[in-house]
């Protein structure tokens, strides 16, 4: 079960305090959005889910187990990176299978695991191209795949198609729902857009000023607004 438990979260920068009291509880296999203006501390908040940035107060804690002082790579977790941050000298083969290289995993498991993720994402023809052979949607694929081939049991995504067209978004955020249906597994999805939130999430984390202004389905988010700030964010698509 990958439940990811936030508890009582808080996060200082020097005298700034960024982050107050953050409790939330996300279900095994759900799709939430955390959603709010910039600089409201959302990238600040996954960081912390992965053991990227460390909590001045709290607990992280997935399928029961506190990971709060566990490594990066030992938490069942993966970060999934715009696309640029793909290496461009190797194939795509390559980028995917690039966390079981460190890993150092047998030849033969690599390949069935890469070949497994080129297929859920569509790239099985595309292995032996570098990342400049391909459109920018394919690039945010193979960024993607690179993550399923570590078989996190938790996917954080910290706005991961900012950098595409408005049309390209549109399609990858239909590919997005059909690889959690498909993975089954549960997924964090940070924006700042209010559209791609209501269109994606199960549930919705509405964030502003370090705080958490409502936690609900996009239709209790619509309905019934927990406060003036969730009414206006959520009316006012930019
Ligand atoms: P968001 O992702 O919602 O735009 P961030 O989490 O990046 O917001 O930032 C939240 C707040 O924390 C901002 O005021 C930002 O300036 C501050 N902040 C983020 N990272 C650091 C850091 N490493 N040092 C100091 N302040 C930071
Ligand atoms: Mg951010």
């Amino acid at each position: 079960m990958a439940t990811l438990e936030l508890q009582n979260i808080s996060k200082s920068f020097g005298q700034a305090k960024v982050l107050h009291d953050i409790d939330l509880a996300i279900r095994d296999r759900e799709f939430v959005v955390f959603v709010g203006p910039s600089g409201c501390g959302k990238s600040t908040l996954l960081r912390i889910v992965a053991g990227l940035e460390e909590a001045t107060q709290g607990r992280i804690v997935i399928g029961g187990k506190d990971v709060s002082r566990a490594h990066p790579l030992d938490r069942g977790i993966s970060m999934v990176f715009q696309s640029y941050a793909l290496y461009p000298h190797l194939s795509v083969f390559e980028n995917i299978a690039f966390p079981l290289r460190v890993a150092k995993l047998p030849e033969a498991e690599l390949k069935r695991k890469v070949g497994q993720a080129a297929e859920i994402l569509q790239l099985t023809d595309k292995l032996q191209l570098k990342p400049g052979q391909l459109s920018g949607g394919q690039r945010q694929r193979v960024a993607i795949g690179r993550s399923i081939v570590r078989e996190p049991r938790v996917f954080l995504f910290d706005e991961p198609l900012s950098n595409l067209d408005a049309a390209l978004r549109g399609d990858m955020r239909v590919e997005l729902a059909q690889l959690h249906r498909k993975l089954d597994a549960t997924m964090v999805y940070v924006t700042h857009d209010q559209v791609e939130a209501m269109t994606m999430a199960d549930r919705i984390v509405v964030l502003n000023g370090g705080r958490v202004e409502q936690f609900g389905t996009p239709m209790e988010l619509y309905h019934h607004p927990a406060s003036k700030f969730v009414a206006g964010f959520i009316g006012q698509p930019n």
